[in-house]
């Protein structure tokens, strides 16, 4: 018997495992757990159009011709085996003198597998593919004797295969697998699986494996996802359960103080969201374990004021709370806006401060010494209530008097290393964490990649507001072109201001713009294409055409954070008209006479991200407008994620989308770069249901047996997730 932990060499001998470990395939188990992409059914054949270039593929074909022939250069002698699949064609070649087997092998007529790397050459007829030396197994009429035992199956596993390993070989390497394995103790407790009716580990094994009926394949997939869903809700479970026996310091609400006195300054009503959420943040934070609250809340719902008033509670019953901004833009933007918003009760120790006010230090990566020292000693005295700053808070030596509230602006930039490093700054206990978003996340991967967090969301935005009309602009139509410059003349002679967003900086070779990776962007494909536009090149270009006379700025990554203080401070004080900028306005800038945007080369930005950039305007009482330009072709992708961008305001309908668009790899993190990962067959999207039954069942099995000791094959299960990709796994977006 093979336990699932054995070496392969074991099973399948030193060569076999030697292949299977480029597929990072080391242990029994992780063969077994390397399961078919999908199936091929006999007699089915693959559509052969439809294999693209460079593809890894293994497909069934029929053969058609076999045609072998002398030449006088270097291999002397090739065989090409035209395959079929009733109506396209592969050419299989073969060079040198082993082409003389596959020659008797595959006889006009045979029915076989075979595998490679497609390549596109171009003939007086067209474009071919072909296979250059592929891998390949007949499976009738002269097909070798071990082919006979898979003719009693209708189904043939299809696994994900590389180079000098093929789909059959590897599932030959299983089948011996499946025959001597023992899966051990089943993870998934026998009342569960009763409940929702799932077989058991050795017949799902089997199932996904070498299924007879699809049926019997979609049985085991079933079970195989409950299992990677209820590993995952467990281990979120315990996560819950040990934090909630955590302490920490409670900062009950005061009737008096600053935050009353703020509530009364505030110059417009709290809206019914912004009110309820505020008290039951009120409540997490008098409690004497540490909140781990998820304020979701679209593009101007108003999550700034939610956060500073649960800050002022805490400063108000004597302790410090800081605000973490993922860039000095928007860092320097909280900064300014809630000492404005505080007024005399931000100014204690200066003239004119309020008699029980405190202090709001900010403290970024790159600003000046004085300052610095300034905002550091503040942080360490406690002079300062309020701490604002960006990553540089966590890596440097910021010290606290009492840290008692982290607030997290848009935490989808915030890894847990940061999380954990603030935490770590607490004095007496943890203190409490509010994560605030506005990019809203599906409730599955809430459910999954924020399982440990309690989560509010805002679900309106702010009286007043005039939605946001988004329109595309065909960069190719000269007379939609003109009018956007235009809209942006008109709006600055009203008074407003305008932004235009490009994906670039500019000027420097290979710059990567302020645009990140992991945005849901355009594919690789897509980027082939000429380089985006850049803020460098356009700003120059707008000043002396189109939009000559009005007063230009430039905001970007690359300048100096005073620069870009500067600048940002010009514009929202109404001494710029236009800004031309790179996504450094994506998240939480707010200008409230802002109200046209154009951004350029839109289809270089991921859905996500428009709607973030768009959020930028039509935050006063003025309507907005976004004008989105593309030269994406009118049935491209990109042009889909566009029209659905300019089509709805929805920011959840839209991660949604985003989601559906992006590797569910990039969503939890992690590249799907060969690496193992643990979710294998589950999708957020579309397993919803069984997320949410696991999460309940794995809840309720933690309250029961939080050691897990009656479970020790779940257990062990939770172990490997929680060695392998722990942190990474669970929390990083
Ligand atoms: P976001 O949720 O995107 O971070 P902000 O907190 O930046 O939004 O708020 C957007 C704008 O709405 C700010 O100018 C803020 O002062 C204003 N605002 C917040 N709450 C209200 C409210 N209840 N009524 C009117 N305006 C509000
Ligand atoms: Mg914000």
């Amino acid at each position: 018997m093979t336990t699932l932990d054995q070496p392969l060499v074991k099973a399948v001998g030193a060569k076999a495992a030697k292949k299977l470990a480029a597929l990072d395939l080391e242990t029994a188990g992780d063969l077994l757990r390397h399961y078919p992409r999908r199936y091929a059914q006999r007699g089915e054949l693959t559509d052969l159009a439809s294999l693209g270039d460079g593809e890894y593929v293994t497909v069934m074909a029929e053969v058609e011709k076999v045609q072998g022939r002398r030449i006088t250069k270097k291999p002397g002698y090739i065989l090409e085996v035209t395959v079929t699949d009733g109506s396209g064609r592969l050419i299989l070649t073969f060079f040198g003198k082993g082409a003389h087997i596959p020659e008797r092998e595959l006889p006009p007529g045979t029915r076989g597998l075979f595998a490679g790397k497609v390549s596109f050459y171009r003939t007086k007829q067209g474009v071919k593919r072909q296979l250059v030396h592929p891998e390949y197994k007949a499976l009738s009429a002269g097909a070798a004797a071990d082919a006979a035992r898979e003719f009693a199956e209708e189904l043939i596993p299809v696994y994900p295969a590389t180079k000098g390993l093929t789909s059959w070989q590897i599932a030959d390497c299983v089948r011996i697998v499946l025959d001597t394995a023992d899966p051990g103790a089943d993870s998934l407790p026998e009342r569960v699986r009763k409940r929702h009716r799932l077989v058991g580990l050795p017949e799902a094994y089997h199932g996904i494996h070498r299924p007879s009926d699809m049926a019997e394949a979609g049985r085991a997939r079933k079970r195989l996802k409950w299992d990677e869903a209820f590993v995952l809700q467990t281990a979120l479970a315990q996560r819950r359960r040990a934090a909630s026996a955590l302490s920490a310091t409670s900062w009950p609400r005061r009737e008096e103080g600053l935050l009353a006195d703020f509530d009364e300054r505030l110059p417009f009503e709290l809206t019914e969201g912004q009110r309820s959420v505020g008290e039951e943040i009120a409540s997490d934070l008098g409690r004497t374990h540490p909140m781990h609250r998820l304020l979701q809340g679209d593009v101007g719902a108003g999550k700034t004021v939610v956060g500073l008033r649960a800050m002022l509670q805490v400063v108000d019953a004597g302790g410090q709370a800081a605000l973490l901004a993922p860039t000095e833009v928007l860092a320097q933007q909280h900064h300014r806006s809630i000492v404005a918003m505080l007024g005399p009760l931000a100014q204690a120790g200066r003239l004119g401060g309020a008699e029980h006010g405190t202090r709001v230090a900010l403290l970024t990566g790159s600003q000046g010494a004085k300052a610095r020292r300034e905002g550091l000693l503040d942080a360490a005295s406690g002079a300062a209530g309020i701490v604002i700053g960006t990553h540089a808070l966590l890596q440097e030596h910021v010290q606290f008097a009492d840290l008692g509230l982290v607030v997290i602006d848009e935490q989808h930039r915030f890894g847990v290393e940061q999380r954990d490093a603030l935490r770590e700054k607490a004095t007496g206990g943890r203190p409490h964490v509010l994560v605030m978003t506005a990019t809203p996340i599906p409730r599955t991967v809430a459910m999954t990649v924020y399982g440990d967090l309690d989560t509010s969301a805002l679900t309106q935005l702010p009286a007043g507001r005039s939605p946001i009309a988004t329109h595309l602009v065909p960069s190719g139509n000269r007379a939609y072109w003109d009018r956007a410059w235009e809209r942006i003349r008109e709006e600055v002679e009203r008074g407003r201001q305008a932004y235009v967003v490009c994906p670039r900086i500019g000027e420097e070779e290979g710059d990567e713009g302020d645009l990140s990776a992991d945005e849901g962007g355009p594919s690789a494909a897509e980027e082939a294409r000429r380089p985006p536009l850049a803020v460098l090149d356009v700003a120059p270009r707008l000043a002396e055409g189109p939009l000559h006379g009005l007063r230009l700025g430039v905001l970007h990554g690359r300048l100096h954070p005073d620069e870009k203080d500067a600048t940002m401070r010009r514009f929202a004080a109404g001494e710029l008209d236009v800004m031309v900028a790179t996504t450094v306005i994506e998240v939480g800038v707010d200008v409230p006479n802002a109200t046209v945007m154009v951004v350029m080369d839109a289809d270089r930005f991921g859905v996500s991200q428009l709607h973030q950039i768009r959020g930028r305007v039509g935050r006063g009482g003025f309507p907005g407008l976004c004008l989105l330009v593309t030269d994406a072709a009118e049935e491209s992708k990109a042009r889909e994620r566009l029209d659905a961008v300019a089509s709805t305001l929805d920011g959840f309908e839209l991660s949604r989308l985003d989601l559906e668009q992006r590797r569910e790899g990039d969503v939890l993190g992690e590249s799907q770069s060969g690496r193992r990962s643990s979710l294998r067959l589950l999708t957020l999207l579309r397993d919803e249901d069984i997320i949410r039954e696991a999460r309940a069942e794995a809840t309720a099995l933690v309250e029961e047996d939080p050691e897990l000791r009656g479970h020790p094959g779940l257990a062990a299960e939770l172990s490997a997730l929680v060695d392998e990709e722990r942190a990474e796994y669970l929390e990083k977006t």
